[in-house]
């Protein structure tokens, strides 16, 4: 019956006395809650059962059970893991499945109609259902005294197979080391990790220093995940990231672009903002941002992007990076555009080196791709062309693949109160009137006095036709680039 029970839950390779045989290693430290309704079998993991778990199965998707289910009549372990274990049990559905198994690459393969091997350090498979793909990895260790590392505990690769055990131990955070099985509905726990969900705490795997030195970007996920699920951060896990936040230096910025991504397009941009600068994480991050969030008009415009982006998100809207990015950076190219001014350039090339200069600095650290950067350039160069409201000019605008960016970022400017609403409004009116409509506004905007507002729109004098087309030029295609 045990063996029956063992044999459902841990797939027909493995015989019941190995899980008896585990330890754990690098456990954390820490007095769990308890978890009623759990069994524990000998030092191995807890069995965590689906009365005491309370997963609703309906929240799983068809996809990875049939992914699950076919590794296990396969006769191999297969398990849920990761972020969307730690979802479910905190009844949100999961926006994507992770499986992991004691199959190799090769073997998982072999087993379904479609799925590539995908990865050279370390292979995992894209197993296909239609649009949905379930990321399936065979599990895996950490074993950061064989793996190359950089001078700074940095580790390079790691591309071990392991255990099940080694591979909930090379996991981030308790909360994010859980396995599912579907099949028999049971949680096996290692380290505590439903206490943790419970708990509402970030509790991070073994030693926080090691782990924060073996990959430094472990400490923006914390402060991600706490942001986004509500949860504090343990003491312990806390304690070091303010020292080794200069570490995130370190790591690659194609890595760190990545990692930003997900925390602005999380849903809880903002509260995830406010968290890195609690935890003095910001700086190496987006290394303007602390300058922007300084200034009062700055934060208040930084502010209403990313409530916008967080509203978009959570209503399911598409999102733009480079509109994002755009709003981010805005006040740096104001500041630099004015610098400029001042200095003598004419407008349309103050703003253009501005952009550069600005673009440049960001680059270096943030890896913000050419595409988005060009993006972000239209955005910004469409900025005191909509202060022109003469001739064919706002038709021409309406017809400019960026517009609808631009539009919506001179609304966030008149949110902010940097520019006159009146300008926001009058294009509002202006996109939805018809000719006589239209024609009627011209007059209107003619009669009315020039909105007020950062951008050198007053000094119509210098119309320089290079220059103004030199922002065209930067118009590169319209890459709809969004976060769905
Ligand atoms: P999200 O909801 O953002 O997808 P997630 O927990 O699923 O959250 P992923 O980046 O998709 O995060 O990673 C999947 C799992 O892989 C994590 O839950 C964690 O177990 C493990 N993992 C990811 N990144 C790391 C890391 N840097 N160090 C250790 N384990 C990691
Ligand atoms: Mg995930």
């Amino acid at each position: 019956m045990i063996k029956r029970f063992l044999h459902k839950i841990f797939g027909r390779k493995v015989a019941p006395a190995k899980l008896e045989a585990h330890t754990v290693p690098g456990h954390t430290a820490h007095k769990p809650a308890k978890v009623r309704g759990t069994k524990k079998t000998g030092k191995g993991p807890l069995v965590v059962q689906v009365e005491e778990h309370g997963i609703d199965p309906k929240l799983v998707s068809t996809n990875a059970i049939r992914v699950t289910k076919g590794l296990q009549d396969a006769g191999f372990k297969a398990f849920l893991v990761g972020g969307a274990v730690r979802d479910l049990l905190l009844g949100i559905k999961p926006k994507d499945f992770d499986v992991a198994t004691d199959a190799t690459p090769e073997q998982i393969v072999k087993l379904f109609r479609r799925a590539r091997i995908i990865g050279r350090r370390f292979q995992l498979v894209h197993v296909m259902f239609g649009s949905d793909t379930i990321e399936t990895s065979t599990f895996r260790a950490n074993q950061p005294h064989n793996a190359e590392k950089d001078e700074h505990g940095r580790v390079l690769r790691d591309n071990v197979f392991g255990s099940q055990l080694d591979d909930a131990a090379r996991r981030d955070f308790t909360v994010n080391a859980l396995f599912y099985d579907p099949a028999s509905q049971v949680v096996i726990d290692y380290h505590h990790g439903v206490a943790d969900v419970k708990a509402k705490m970030m509790r991070i795997i073994g030693g926080p220093e090691q782990r924060y030195r073996e990959d430094p970007v472990r400490m923006l996920r914390a402060v991600r995940f706490a942001a986004k699920l509500g949860f504090e951060i343990d003491d312990a896990t806390r304690a070091p990231i303010a020292r080794l936040a200069p570490l995130i230096e370190n790591v690659p910025s194609a890595r760190l672009f990545d990692e930003m991504l997900k925390l602005f397009f999380s849903g809880h941009a903002l509260a995830c903002l406010k968290r890195l600068r609690a935890e003095g994480l910001h700086h190496g991050v987006l290394p303007l941002l602390d300058v922007v969030l300084e200034q009062p008009k700055g934060e208040r415009f930084v502010t209403l992007a990313l409530e916008s982006t967080d509203e978009r998100i959570r209503i399911g809207k598409p999102a733009s990076p480079s509109f994002l990015f755009a709003c981010l950076l805005w006040h740096e190219v104001l500041k630099a555009w004015e610098e400029n001014k001042t200095r003598g350039d004419y407008p349309i090339p103050a703003l253009n080196a501005a952009m550069d200069s600005v673009l440049d600095a960001q680059t270096e650290k943030l890896a913000i791709q050419r595409r988005y950067a060009s993006d972000m350039r239209e955005i910004w160069g469409l900025q005191p062309r909509l202060e022109r409201r003469n001739g064919r000019s706002p038709y021409k605008l309406l017809e400019h693949l960026r517009f609808r960016a631009g539009y919506d970022f001179l609304l966030l400017r008149c949110e902010a109160d940097e520019t006159d609403a009146a300008l926001g409004d009058w294009w509002t009116r202006f996109i939805d009137a018809d000719a006589a409509g239209r024609e009627a506004l011209q007059l209107e905007a003619a009669g009315a006095p020039s909105s007020a507002g950062a951008a050198p729109n007053k000094r119509k004098r210098h119309r320089r036709k290079p220059a103004a087309s030199k922002v065209d030029t930067a118009a590169g295609e319209n890459t709809g680039d969004v976060i769905e």
